[in-house]
């Protein structure tokens, strides 16, 4: 199975990202869901994992199901939030032993219903982590925020934390943004403080305004005013709101490769519509690695 950092070393990849479902419902739609993708070929999938309770275990699951049963390069995503560093490690370990060699290395955030502890603070100290009990195994990876992290107050600081954390790591991934620009600032500042950590950028096509628009008040992704009209003005349409999301998220893409973006990361919320037009939208091919 190929690390990613490898595959980015080769060319652009192209990755889909999924999350552990809560019910049977969600299982089959999940299952269905890779079933459409997985002819795409796509560069590595990876599975988020939750902020507490059942579905940890099934981030797990999923990824070495991915790794036994699809040709498919799963990447685990592994939060610190609410484990302590022995857990973490025996995490990582259980991924090593069954040969996952992709790990997303995150803080998590605190989860509504229990209290949070975090024996690791931040992201690089997983990264860290990671790297002692993988052995040199895995390609690890971590979060980037092209417009700041949502906490951060002083964006020059968050920069240069990110800068640090991208050294430490092999690559990273950002959240979903709207424009260019957000992501080519983050990249340019990230290098000024001599880091040269490939950053894939996350997309997330919008095919509900208010679900995408509450979304982006979390994460801190400021959604631009003329697509929010252009979307509220059919919102009762949800063909026409999907329609003008793959559209924007099309041209997007576009721009980032045409601006050295090393790769481009699919948010499909479990649903494979949306990414197989843009893929279409874009000619790529499929078994793109
Ligand atoms: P960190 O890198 O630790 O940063 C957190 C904050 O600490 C930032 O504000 C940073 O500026 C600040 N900071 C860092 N270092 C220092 C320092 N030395 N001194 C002072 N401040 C510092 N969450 C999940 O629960 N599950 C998932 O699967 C998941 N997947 C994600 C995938 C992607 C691609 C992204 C972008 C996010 C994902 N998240 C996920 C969300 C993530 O857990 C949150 O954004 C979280 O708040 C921060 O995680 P981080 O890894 O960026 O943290």
């Amino acid at each position: 199975m190929p690390r990613i950092d490898e595959l980015l070393a080769a060319g652009p990849t192209y990755s889909f990202e999924f999350f552990p479902p809560r019910t049977d419902a969600g299982e089959a739609k999940l299952r269905a869901t890779l079933n459409e993708l997985e002819p795409l070929g796509p560069s590595f999938v990876s599975v988020t994992y939750g902020a507490g309770g059942s579905t940890r275990e099934r981030t797990h699951q999923i990824v070495v199901d991915m790794l036994e049963h699809t040709t498919m390069t799963p990447m685990a995503h592994l939060t610190a939030v609410c484990h302590t560093r022995d857990e973490l490690a025996d995490i990582l370990a259980r991924y090593r032993d069954a040969g996952v060699k992709n790990i997303l290395a995150l803080r998590g955030d605190a989860p509504q219903d229990v209290e949070p502890f975090w024996e690791l603070e931040r992201a690089i100290d997983l990264v860290e982590l990671a790297r002692e009990v993988g052995g040199g195994q895995f390609a690890i990876g971590v979060a980037a925020h092209p417009e700041g992290h949502p906490s951060s107050r002083v964006l020059a600081e968050d920069r240069r934390h990110l800068a640090t954390k991208l050294t430490a790591a092999d690559f990273g991934v950002t959240q979903f943004f709207f424009t260019v620009d957000a992501y080519l600032a983050m990249v340019d500042a990230v290098r000024s403080h001599g880091c040269d950590t490939p950053i894939v950028p996350g997309v997330m096509p919008v095919t509900n305004v208010r679900q995408i628009e509450r979304f982006a008040q979390l994460s801190g992704a400021a959604f631009p005013t003329e697509l929010g009209d252009r979307l509220h003005a059919v919102e009762d349409d949800a063909a026409e709101v999907a329609r003008i999301g793959i559209e924007v998220a099309t041209q997007l893409c576009r721009d980032l490769l045409d601006a050295g973006a090393p790769g481009l990361h699919f948010y499909t919320l479990n649903s494979s519509t949306a990414t197989r037009e843009i893929y279409a939208n874009l000619g790529l091919p499929a078994a793109t690695r």
